[in-house]
C-alpha cells in the first residue's frame, strides 16, 4: 500500500506541474525539473488537497503559497539560481522553495531558509527530510534559521537570489543591502493590496525595480504580531 500511495502522489504532482506548463506559469526545463522533483505533498499537512492550486493553511496564521505562485518566483529567479549560486528563502514556511533552490543551486551553492516560527522550521526540516533534497540538508548546501527574515541572513551573504514569501509595507533594506551586484530579489510589497515586486541590483551597484504583478500574500511581520491576527 505504501508504495502504491507513493506513486500515485508522484503522478499527481508530475499533472500539477504539467498544467502549471499548459498555462504557460511553468516555462523552463529547470523550473518544470525541479517542480516534479520536489513533490508538493511533502510539503503540505496531511489529508490537505496537496495537488490543487490553492494557497493552504499551514497553522501560525502562515500559508504554504498556491503552486503558480511558486513557479511564477521559481521562473523570475531562474537565472539566479544557477548551479553554485547563494540563495536567500526570507518567510520559509513549509520549506518548499528552500528545497527547490537547493536542488537547483547544488552541492556548491547554498540555499538558506529563514523563518521566525520554530514549529515551522521544524515542520519544514521534517518536509526537506522526505524529500529529494534531504541530502542538501545533510550535506550542509541547505540551511534552516529561525529568525527575523527582515534582517536577511547576513552571515552566508551576499546573495544571488532572494525570495520573500510575506508581504512587506515596504522593500526591507538589509534584504537590498545583502543582494550580489547581478543579483535579483522578488518580494511582495504592500499591506492589503500587494505588488509582486522584483528588484535587480546592476553590477554599479544601483538597483532598478519592477512591478511583475498583483498578489494576495500573508504580512512580513513581527512573530507577535502575526500571532495575535486571528
Ligand atoms: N514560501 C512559503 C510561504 C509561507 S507563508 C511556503 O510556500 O511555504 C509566509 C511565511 O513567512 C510564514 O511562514 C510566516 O511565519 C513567515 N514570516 C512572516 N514574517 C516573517 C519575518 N519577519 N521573519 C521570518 N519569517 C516571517
Amino acid at each position: 500500500m505504501e508504495r502504491l500511495w507513493t506513486s500515485g502522489s508522484v503522478d499527481r504532482n508530475k499533472e500539477l506541474v504539467d498544467r502549471l506548463q499548459l498555462y504557460g506559469i511553468v516555462k523552463s526545463k529547470k523550473v518544470k525539473e525541479v517542480m516534479e522533483t520536489i513533490d508538493r505533498g511533502l510539503f503540505v499537512p496531511p489529508d490537505s488537497a496537496s495537488y490543487v492550486d490553492s494557497p493552504m493553511p499551514i497553522g501560525y496564521n502562515a500559508t504554504i503559497s498556491a503552486p503558480h505562485m511558486h513557479a511564477a518566483c521559481l521562473e523570475l529567479l531562474v537565472d539566479h539560481l544557477q548551479p553554485g549560486m547563494n540563495a536567500l528563502d526570507v518567510g520559509s514556511g513549509t520549506g518548499y522553495l528552500t528545497a527547490c533552490f537547493a536542488m537547483m543551486v547544488g552541492p556548491e551553492g547554498r540555499a538558506v531558509g529563514v523563518e521566525h516560527i520554530p514549529e515551522l522550521v521544524d515542520f519544514s526540516t521534517n518536509n526537506i527530510r522526505s524529500s529529494a533534497a534531504s541530502s542538501c540538508l545533510n550535506e550542509g548546501s541547505l540551511s534552516l534559521h529561525v529568525a527575523d527574515g527582515r534582517l536577511g541572513w547576513p552571515e552566508l551573504a551576499p546573495y544571488d537570489a532572494i525570495h520573500v514569501g510575506a508581504a512587506a509595507p515596504e522593500i526591507p533594506q538589509p534584504l537590498i543591502d545583502q543582494l550580489k551586484p547581478g543579483g535579483r530579489l522578488v518580494i511582495p510589497v504592500g499591506t492589503i493590496f500587494q505588488d509582486l515586486q522584483v528588484v535587480d541590483k546592476n553590477l554599479d551597484g544601483s538597483v532598478s525595480v519592477r512591478t511583475e504583478t498583483s498578489v494576495r500574500y500573508v504580512p512580513l511581520t513581527s512573530k507577535a504580531a502575526q500571532l495575535h491576527n486571528n
